[in-house]
């Protein structure tokens, strides 16, 4: 059978193995952390549903239904419950226009998304994804497996781990950030592959808070708010988690979940006390949970396209290898998913293994 190394668990990584399975290959699937889901983390306690990373998909885009069918946990899809954002001026919550949120947070991608339907999610969180493609490649994913180096070896490459084993695979998925894949691709011979570090990722910040329903007297509305950047103050925006989605805290509990920029001292205490004063919050949360990427989404350079390309131009003279992920595409879960299923029938297609 065709052994094709997956470097990297996230979602890419993931789906890239799962496409490889699908199409009767081998994947071997190598994540340097102990978990799969690179940033797709959903904490479950006490009935709440915490998400750390990503808290959904745009419903107009079809890869992860789709996914989640193959896999057969499409009946956890579920859709978002509440609609359109505001802004805190500093003094008052006023209605945004669609899209405008994202905006003004800068997250919106280059490409015109269409937000028209909404985002979707999942029952238990967006790690239910996760969790199901790890049960079903089963021991073919091996976490606290870091790539450390990537040679050619015969018709293939052999991968070096960070423990010093290696493995010797036919054709290799790269699917890990873009300053790894920087890294990886230089010391292969692939000089083209220094301009991935030119991909800059933003940290991010986030604080969800649980409370009481009674704790909050402001009347919710929509999904959230964003904070007008030039108010000052750490809160840049603010998601009402419980009301956007189904399942997220039980019934006389509300999930908030703050970001906010950079902070010195207890961010769950910025944010509680910044909160507590846009929804009139009385009390104390009963617990927090904090989330710190210090490199969260990619922000692209104008020439990124043009260095994706140069480096695919360079790589396809070498043994099946392809790069994928936020790293390299777009950065949206969608996106993550059909850049790893591409990459996975690109080497199967040089290898020979798919018509
Ligand atoms: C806070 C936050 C909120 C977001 N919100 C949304 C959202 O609501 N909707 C949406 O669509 N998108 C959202 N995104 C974007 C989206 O979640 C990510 O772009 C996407 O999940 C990235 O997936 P990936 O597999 O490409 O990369 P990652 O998730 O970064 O996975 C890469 C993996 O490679 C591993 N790795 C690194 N180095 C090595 C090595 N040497 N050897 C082996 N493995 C290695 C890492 O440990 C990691 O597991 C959000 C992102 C963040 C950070």
């Amino acid at each position: 059978m065709t052994r094709v190394a997956v470097v990297g668990a996230g979602i890419t990584g993931l789906a890239a193995a799962w496409e490889l399975a699908q199409e009767g290959a081998e994947p071997v699937v190598l994540e340097s952390e102990p978990r799969a889901g690179g940033v797709i983390v959903t904490e479950r306690r006490d009935g709440f549903v915490v998400e750390g990373g990503p808290d959904g998909f745009l419903a107009a885009e079809p890869e992860l239904p789709a996914l989640a069918r193959e896999l057969g946990i499409g009946d956890r899809l579920v859709d978002q419950l509440a609609r359109g954002s505001f802004l805190w001026t500093g003094a008052r919550l006023e209605p945004l226009e669609e899209g405008r949120a994202a905006a003004l947070l800068g997250i919106s991608e280059p490409v015109h998304e269409d937000l028209s339907k909404g985002f979707r999610s999942f029952a238990g969180g967006m790690a239910d994804i996760v969790d199901a493609l790890v049960v079903r490649l089963g021991s073919r994913v091996a976490t606290a497996s870091g790539v450390a180096g990537v040679a050619r070896s015969g018709r293939g490459y052999r991968l070096v781990l960070t423990g010093g084993a290696a493995v010797e695979v036919e054709g290799c998925v790269c699917a890990v950030p873009a300053w790894v894949a920087a890294h990886l691709l230089t010391s292969l011979g692939v000089p083209p592959a220094r301009d991935l570090d030119d991909v800059l990722y933003f940290p991010s910040l986030t604080v969800s808070l649980a409370y009481r329903r009674e704790q909050v007297r402001a009347r919710l509305e929509g999904t959230g708010f964003v904070a007008r950047l030039e108010e000052g103050g750490t809160l840049r925006a603010c998601t009402y988690a419980s009301l956007k989605y189904p399942n997220r805290a039980p019934e006389e509990f509300l999930l908030l979940r703050a970001f906010l920029a950079p902070v010195a001292g207890d961010p769950a205490a910025t944010a509680h006390a910044e909160l507590a004063k846009i929804l009139a919050i009385s009390g104390v949360p009963l617990w927090t949970s904090a989330f710190h990427w210090l490199r969260g989404l990619p922000r692209y350079q104008p020439q990124h396209a043009a260095h994706v390309a140069a480096i695919r131009d360079r790589l396809a003279r070498l043994p099946p290898l392809a790069i994928a992920g936020a790293g390299v595409d777009r950065a949206g879960v969608s996106a993550c998913v059909r850049s790893g299923r591409t990459a996975a029938r690109a080497v199967l297609e040089r290898l020979g293994a798919v018509q």
